[in-house]
């Protein structure tokens, strides 16, 4: 079978030959529908991230998946014949220690030694097939088959958001019991990055009743930007409008998420957040020169503002189920909306080219079958 992988050691990035993986005692073999191409795998073409698996030179890359059960093995329960799945990424370390990993929360592993598919020590989606246990398998309801492709990106973004309503059980006078429709009532976010995380990101936030600002460089129209308008977003070029000017006209910011992976725009949108705020940063950036930020008035506000500034990785098996039920949803509310966030299809041939190079738009996705 075909399968995309990157040969750090050797600078390259190719189209490999594979045995079809044989399913193992309670694995399924599935066939890659498809399979999105992210930041982190152009960071990982671009051989500054990514972990071959021990003992071999190449990795297979891909961890956005789509993808169809066709051959049940033995003692599988749960999954049949012409199921559709999305793969989790994160896979638990099998280090004792580890109460994250053992609990089933390897997106909080404390080790480090977690596995990840298509980026870390475990191969990826991008090949024709690839077995899998149905724990890590997440079932999409068929008529989710043009977009459960974004269900990985979308899970990034449902794991913070969860996280900020924990966190805000801090105040008393918010109304857990609120249906989630409610529960932003009132309140203003701002997203940082228009990409497929940051738009995502704002979808599930406006399903939650948040007033939301996306700011992105780009200025409108513009692809991205036409995307916020569908779902009632505001939509700001940081080129026309400084950060200081959009926090100035929306009074108070209550929750800021990041998705554009680099640090000044991101401490700067800090400096923005307002009384009781949560920042939550998702991006990773690539490493680069020391920006510099006033770190003095960032501690100020901090404290005197009770603000939460924090990160978060990965998405357990809850924020898949959460975002499946959102796709349907968003499908729903703003038809054609999601759709719009997939600028391009492309064969397996096109994958090693287009994960070189940055074509414009929002997501692109390679088919493989
Ligand atoms: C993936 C996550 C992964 C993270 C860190 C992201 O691009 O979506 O699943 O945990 O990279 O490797």
């Amino acid at each position: 079978m075909r399968a995309v992988a990157v040969t750090s050691a050797r600078r390259e990035i190719g189209i490999v030959d594979r045995p079809v993986p044989e399913p193992g005692h309670g694995e399924v073999l599935l066939s890659t529908i498809e399979v999105g191409i992210c930041g982190t795998d152009r960071e990982i073409a671009a051989f500054e991230y990514g972990t071959p698996p021990a003992g071999e030179h190449s990795l297979v890359i891909g961890h956005e998946s789509l993808a169809e059960v066709v051959e049940v093995g033995s003692g599988v329960d749960g999954l049949r014949l012409g199921d559709l799945v999305v793969a989790m990424v994160r896979r638990p370390c099998d280090r004792p220690e580890c109460r994250p990993c053992a609990a089933g929360r390897q997106d909080f592993c404390s080790t480090g030694a977690y596995r990840e598919r298509g980026i870390k020590e475990l191969h990826g989606f991008m090949a024709e097939r690839f077995a899998d246990e149905p724990r890590f398998l997440q079932r999409v309801p068929p008529e989710l088959r043009e977009s459960a492709v974004l269900v990985e990106p979308l899970t990034i973004a449902e794991k913070a958001v969860a996280e900020v309503w924990e966190i805000q059980r801090r105040l008393p006078w918010i109304d857990d019991e609120a249906p989630h429709e409610r529960r932003g009532e009132g309140l203003r976010a701002v997203v940082l990055g228009a990409g497929p995380v940051g738009l995502l990101a704002a979808m599930v936030l406006r399903e939650a009743g948040f007033g939301v600002t996306v700011c992105a460089r780009q200025p409108p129209p513009n692809p991205k930007a036409a995307v916020a308008e569908a779902i009632g977003a505001e939509y700001r070029s940081l080129g026309d409008t400084p950060m200081t000017e959009v926090a100035r006209r929306l009074g108070r910011i209550d929750f800021v998420y990041e998705a554009v992976g680099a640090a000044e725009p991101a401490f700067e949108m800090v400096g923005q957040l307002g009384a009781n705020g949560i920042f939550a940063f998702t991006g990773v950036p690539g490493r680069r020169a020391p920006v510099e930020f006033d770190a003095e008035g960032m501690m100020r506000n901090l404290v005197l503002r009770n603000q939460v500034v924090f990160g978060s990785v990965n998405a357990p098996a809850a924020a898949y189920a959460a975002g499946i039920d959102d796709l349907a949803r968003f499908r729903r509310t703003w038809p054609g909306a999601v759709e719009s966030l997939i600028t391009a299809r492309h064969s397996l041939e096109a994958a090693p080219a287009l994960l070189r190079e940055r074509p414009p738009g929002i997501k692109h996705a390679v088919v493989m079958t």
